[in-house]
């Protein structure tokens, strides 16, 4: 006797699931992907698992996908005989979502009242499996873990709850049945029972799959005029029961570059990131000799919700030989890139490396050093040949990757060429180190630069008087990693970087030293008896009070010790707890 468990979906489960059922996604066709893409993820799981785990007694000989429809039940079926999920898998997984940056984007989505930015930020979350209730009002999902004797059976209508029940026997896998919502709804419903219709999604967004994706022959009855095959699937006619595969199955990242068209890579770059829009870049290296791999590696057009939260995951998947070993490899590419999103394979590698073994590996390492530096040099290129993708860049990732500057030193010179920074030169339009070099003024030595929490408190702040009446470019650095790097990177061409808000800044020509030095005698006498009883009523409070030359309007400032912590800093490790 089993029994039929009705349970809750989390919180954001539920409402994100409302913004599937009610559809704000314009591309609905995308649902099948998703499924596909799972479906190939549950593949690739069971092939390394029973790799690795000899105990497990599963036949890896057939693995597959099928797609099945069926026109009077008006339901179509995703099946794979992959790795399947256990029932706690099932709730775990399906019931709730664990993917950081959830919270961020429900937030966000309430925010906007904009549908077309609200599609936006769905097209960037990537709604994975809950995105089959855009085009169904019921979904089935009926799954046995390799390995396990019983199964599960999911159900729901995409409302509040879901039923669960163990269930005595299944196929090993995952199979998903959406029941399609009826086709002639005022938003036209593509036909999802249509051959066609499945065949042209499966080209368009999936051939790459590294699995065969197949379609049940059909009836012979009633062949519909658009059904028929354009390739002429001449297999199909002659033994109709022999399922048609959809896909060419073709590596991408094998292929040379101009085998593969721009589309084929957007489509892959959507399977690896789980991203719907567009890669910004793509990167596709082909490295021969004695330790062959491939790589394709792309830059998204923006940055994840959790580009800086504690468990955000790199990108880069690590394959051997075709063969799928881990997601998120951290050895691969440093933490400073852990945007960048692709696939990198690797011919002379055991299947069974582990995350340890790899940051030890020398290849690997070798492998990363040539990664890493392809990754700067596409940036540096994208700064002429397209400034405005550049600007793009900048903005989405520009904080990431200036974390660069505090480990990678190998690589320190070229960040600090790819990185922009307000400046006082141009209000709307950052500047790159090297623009600031070559307006530096005559004698000017150092690269002035202030940091803040803002822009405007930076440029009202009376450190700024004497560098804007003299004409000096200063750069603002607002972002708290700044703080850090401009106290650990010394100099940029040569010249050091100086904190404005630091130490003797000394402004004067050798001319105008003369001229004032002997007005700042007599103004040091005058004004002897105020700076020393300013200095022991302020004794708890400074070190030392002494004139300035570096105010115009303001009466006094504060200046920090040459060394010293700066006023944000010291509020960052406050915020720490520190
Ligand atoms: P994502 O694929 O981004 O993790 P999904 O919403 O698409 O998010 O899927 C959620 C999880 O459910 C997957 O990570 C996987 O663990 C599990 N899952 C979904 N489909 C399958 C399947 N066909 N076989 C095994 N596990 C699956
Ligand atoms: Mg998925």
């Amino acid at each position: 006797t089993t029994q039929i468990e009705t349970l809750e979906f989390q919180a954001e489960a539920r409402q994100l699931l409302q913004l599937m059922v009610h559809s704000i996604y314009s591309n609905k066709d995308t649902f099948l992907r998703e499924l596909v893409s799972n479906a190939s993820d549950a593949l690739d799981k069971l092939r390394l698992e029973s790799f690795l785990d000899k105990d497990l007694r599963v036949d890896t000989s057939d693995l597959h996908i099928d797609i099945e429809v069926d026109r009077e039940q008006r339901t179509l079926t995703v099946r794979d005989n992959g790795i399947g999920m256990s029932r706690d898998e099932v709730i775990q997984l399906v019931g709730t979502i664990a993917k950081s940056g959830t919270a961020e984007f429900l937030r966000k989505m309430k925010e906007s009242k904009d549908a077309a930015a609200s599609r936006d930020l769905i097209g960037q979350f990537g709604v994975g499996f809950y995105s089959s209730f855009m085009v169904a009002d019921k979904v089935v999902l009926l799954t046995r873990r390799a390995g396990q004797d019983e199964a599960t059976r999911w159900e729901s209508g995409g409302e509040a709850t879901y039923t669960i029940e163990t269930v005595a026997d299944a196929p090993q896998g995952t199979s998903v049945t959406l029941h399609l919502k009826p086709a002639d709804q005022e938003d036209q419903l593509a036909d999802y029972t249509s051959a066609w219709k499945i065949r042209e999604l499966v080209k368009r967004y999936s051939d790459f799959i590294a699995w065969p994706i197949r379609m049940a022959a059909e009836q012979p009855a009633a062949p519909a005029a658009g059904d028929t095959d354009a390739e002429g699937g001449t297999d199909a006619e002659a033994t109709p029961a022999a399922p048609e595969t959809l896909n060419s199955m073709k590596a991408l990242w094998a292929r040379s570059r101009d085998e593969v068209a721009e589309d084929e890579y957007k489509e892959f770059y959507r399977h690896v990131s789980h991203d719907w829009t567009d890669p910004l870049e793509t990167i596709h290296i082909r490295a021969e000799g004695t330790f062959e791999y491939q790589a394709l590696l792309f830059i998204p057009s923006h940055a994840p919700m959790d580009l800086f939260m504690r468990d955000a995951r790199r990108g880069v998947q690590l394959y051997v030989k075709r063969v799928f070993i881990m997601d998120d490899c951290e050895a691969l590419v440093p933490e400073y890139l852990r945007f960048v999103k692709g696939v990198v394979d690797a011919q002379d590698l055991s299947l069974n490396v582990s995350r340890e073994i790899l940051q030890q590996d020398r290849q690997i390492q070798l492998m990363r050093r040539r990664l890493v530096k392809k990754v700067l040099s596409t940036v540096k290129e994208m700064m002429t040949a397209d400034p405005d993708r550049y600007h793009t860049f900048w903005t989405e990732f520009g904080r990431a990757v200036k974390e660069g500057l505090l480990n990678d030193f190998d690589n320190r010179e070229t960040i600090l060429e790819i990185a922009s920074f307000a400046s006082t030169h141009d209000a709307e339009k950052p500047t790159t180190l090297r623009g600031y070099v070559e307006r530096m003024k005559e004698g000017q030595e150092h690269i002035y630069v202030m940091t803040g929490e803002s822009r405007s408190m930076i440029e009202n702040s009376p450190h700024m008087e004497a560098f804007r009446s003299k004409g000096y470019e200063v750069l603002l650095l607002t972002d708290p990693v700044d703080e850090v790097w401009v106290e650990s990177v010394p100099e940029f061409d040569g010249k050091k970087f100086q904190s404005i808000a630091k130490g003797q800044v000394d402004l004067d020509t050798e001319d105008e030293k003369k001229a004032t030095e002997a007005e700042r005698e007599q103004q040091r006498a005058d004004f002897a008896g105020l700076l020393s009883f300013l200095g022991t009523k302020l004794t708890e409070d400074v070190k030392e009070v002494r004139l300035s030359s570096r105010l115009t309007t303001s009466p006094a400032c504060i200046v920090g010790d040459a060394h010293d912590v700066t006023p944000t800093l010291e509020k960052m490790y406050r915020a720490m707890g520190q």
